[in-house]
């Protein structure tokens, strides 16, 4: 299959409910905020081997790199709109992944059949989230490599203008919540536990929660490399500091069972849940949007003047925390 007849089976299908797309028939996308909102745009690119293992089912790597574009979306307080995917295949393709839980591998197809199987099993992954989330695919590239596979997806998502949830709104006084529980996907990747190996395989974006947080939350992120180093962020943004409470911590009770639980709510990575700041007089609002949503949203501290973040333990005392998770 050439890359056209694969553009045209596999993904302007994904496109259908876009028009900007354009049926993914021509040159690029044409795109339209509507009247008064903003675009707010962000890319992430993944490869194998780094990001995910050669045996990674197609479908849950859609996902992941989907929901990581779109936790990125929630964390700015943005309404998803469309994604652009590229996709950087390897020429001779060995997807051991085929040969797995994700397509039985038939020893007598043909390298392109692989590609063709692999792809197919990767767009059914995009269609399932498509729907769940309520975002389209708009556009891409297909190319070829000598290397490993590896994957890059721009989402788009509008807001009205001005009401971006930026890091830099916190303000001392101001409250700390986080959604969700926090740890499970660091404790997933060697646990044997079927729910903490589910949410580091399978991040679950609070889309619905960044939009409600318009207007009530001061500073805003998603938590992708561990609380305390992510906290910091909004510290330096915001040009003050934060204390937060280990006692107040949201653990699931997988995550409760385990030693380690509360230096991977302080320092795991890939929680992708919301971190953000809120004025205390929004308390009542935020305990309430908890309810409506049913997703805990927990008081984990508060922004003080300084620039550090403090993490205190039972006693009150000042705790050590190690760095999260760094890239290079
Ligand atoms: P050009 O060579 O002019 O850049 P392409 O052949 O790369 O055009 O792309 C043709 C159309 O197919 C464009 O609309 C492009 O956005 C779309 N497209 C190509 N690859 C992908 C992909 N992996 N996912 C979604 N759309 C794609
Ligand atoms: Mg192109």
């Amino acid at each position: 299959m050439d890359e056209f007849a694969l553009i045209k089976t596999h993904f302007a299908p994904l496109a259908k409910n876009f028009s900007g797309a354009l049926n993914l028939a021509d040159d690029a996308a044409v795109i339209a905020p509507p009247p008064g909102h903003e675009l707010v745009v962000t890319k992430d690119a993944i490869s194998a081997g780094v990001h995910f293992t050669d045996n990674e089912p197609p479908g849950l790597i859609a996902q992941k790199l989907l929901r990581v574009n779109l936790s990125d979306l929630a964390a700015m307080g943005a309404t998803p709109l469309c994604y652009f995917l590229a996709l950087i295949l390897p020429s001779s393709l060995s997807f051991s992944g085929l040969t797995r839980e994700s397509i039985p591998m038939d020893p007598r197809l043909k390298a392109e059949d692989d590609r063709t199987k692999w792809i197919a099993a990767f767009a059914a992954g995009l269609a399932g989230d498509q729907e769940t989330f309520g975002i389209a695919l708009a556009g891409g590239d297909t190319t070829a490599t000598k290397g490993k596979l590896a994957l890059s997806l721009t989402a788009l998502g509008t807001l009205p203008a001005g009401s971006a949830l930026k890091r830099s709104g916190a303000k001392p006084g101001d409250q700390i919540f986080v959604s969700g529980t926090l740890g499970d996907a660091a404790l997933g990747l060697e646990s044997n536990d079927a729910f903490l190996k589910r949410r580091y395989r399978l991040p679950e974006p609070r889309v619905a929660l960044g939009q409600r947080l318009r207007g009530i939350a001061s500073a805003c992120m998603d938590i992708s490399d561990g609380l305390a180093q992510d906290l910091g962020h909004i510290c330096e943004a915001s040009g003050i500091g934060a204390v937060i409470h280990r006692p107040l911590l949201p653990l699931s009770d997988a995550a409760k069972q385990h030693p380690l639980a509360h230096d991977a709510a302080l320092s795991g990575g890939d929680d992708y849940e919301l971190l953000f700041t809120a004025p205390p007089e929004k308390e009542n609002t935020v305990a309430a949007l908890a309810k409506e949503l049913n997703l805990p949203l927990t008081r984990i501290g508060e922004m003080v003047s300084g620039k550090e973040v403090a993490v205190l333990d039972e006693a009150g005392k000042p705790l050590k925390v190690k760095p999260g998770y760094r890239h290079f």
